[in-house]
């Protein structure tokens, strides 16, 4: 009766889409959990958000590849980290006039076919880490078709399905330059018949206006998510609930003082729990093997609190080899994550949850 009675809940708590279809189900049941999802590709090895990444990432076994979308000047979503081009190409020596009069080089003043002429390595300032040589290799731009097309390949080579983790980057400032990001990212989706509820896609954005503009004015079925760098409470995420499928929360929010001090067990926020309470999966950035949180041992520690102990429901980590393999030896693999409740609604009962082994 408890499950009935949050199901109901739920659904009376959630905005109508545009369409009159209060079913905003996402994911299938029975998706491994925590999925993992490659953050930038798998950035921890080659340089973030190229094709390169994003295929190793497919190799490593991610369930999602992450792609952070800007547009070009002539309209088109690349896949890159900042709407600027300083950190990770070679636009400084390329084009050293095409710098605004604030010294950065800008990815909309940039036509694709001028893009496509840079060279991108690793990002600059790694504090000391150890990733790919900067003065290595041949890598370039590549748009959100070629990664979605790259993915879709590897998807039928391998006979795997992986899904895309598209955060539209900065839709406001985007608009300033009268460029409309979301409308972009979402024609290329519609191309490739990615426009369901069900599809394997999650939409991601920290500009909650947007979100909103997505489920009401653009009519958009794929789930949402909002994230968020702070711990937001109780009412906010309610009001969350009534538009996003799900959180993406920087670890802090769910391990407090995880960054500054010293304790061997960081406490838990409730902020998982409540986001369960209102069928929002909570997804948890950025597990990084080569640059932990001051106090965490080790990346296996790290996911036993985020995971097992707080309950998150997916990871970004720059390293997902690292993520899978904690994943098969946890034997958290199968745990349904709290889309469960909605998904009930329209499929059989299920005999039971299958392989959760968390407390
Ligand atoms: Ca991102």
């Amino acid at each position: 009766m408890k499950w009935l009675l949050i199901v109901f809940l739920v659904v009376l708590n959630r905005l109508p889409a545009a369409s009159g279809d209060t079913d905003a189900v996402s994911r299938p049941v029975g998706e491994p959990s925590p999925i993992v999802i490659a953050h930038r590709g798998a950035c921890g090895y080659l340089p973030e958000h190229t094709l390169e990444s994003a295929a190793f990432a497919h190799a490593l076994g991610a369930d999602y590849i992450e792609q952070d979308c800007v547009l070009t000047k002539d309209g088109v979503p690349v896949v890159l980290h900042d709407v600027t081009l300083d950190d990770v190409t070679d636009v400084a020596t390329r084009f050293p006039d095409r710098c605004r009069d604030n010294g950065h080089w800008y990815v909309c003043d940039f036509l694709l076919d001028e893009l496509r002429q840079l060279r991108v390595h690793e990002r600059w300032n790694l504090k000391g880490i150890r990733r790919f040589p900067q003065n290595l290799g041949t890598f370039h731009i590549c748009t959100l078709r070629e990664q979605i097309e790259l993915i879709r390949g590897l998807d039928h080579s391998r006979g795997t399905k992986t899904g895309l983790y598209i955060e539209l980057k900065r839709p406001q400032w985007h608009r300033r330059q009268g460029l409309d990001v979301t409308a972009a990212v979402l024609n290329v989706l519609t191309e490739y018949g990615l426009t369901d509820a069900d599809d394997p896609v999650f939409l991601q954005c920290f500009e909650t206006d947007e979100l909103k503009r997505l489920r009401t004015e653009l009519k958009c079925r794929l789930p949402l998510i909002q994230l968020l760098r702070s711990v937001p409470d109780r009412t906010a995420i309610q009001e969350y609930a009534r538009v996003v499928d799900g959180l993406g929360l920087e670890i802090g929010c769910v391990l407090k003082d995880v960054h500054g001090g010293d304790d061997p067990q960081p406490e838990l926020t409730d902020v998982v729990t409540v986001a369960h309470q209102h069928a929002l999966e909570v997804h948890v950035w950025t597990v990084r093997i080569d640059y932990l949180p001051k106090s965490v041992p080790s990346a296996e520690r790290l996911l036993d609190w985020v995971v097992r102990q707080a309950g998150a429901d997916g990871v970004f980590t720059d390293h997902p080899d690292i993520v899978v393999r904690w994943r098969e030896s946890a034997s958290v693999a199968g745990r349904p994550g709290p889309f469960h409740l909605l998904n009930q609604k329209k499929q059989p009962p299920q005999s039971g949850p299958s392989g959760n082994t968390i407390p």
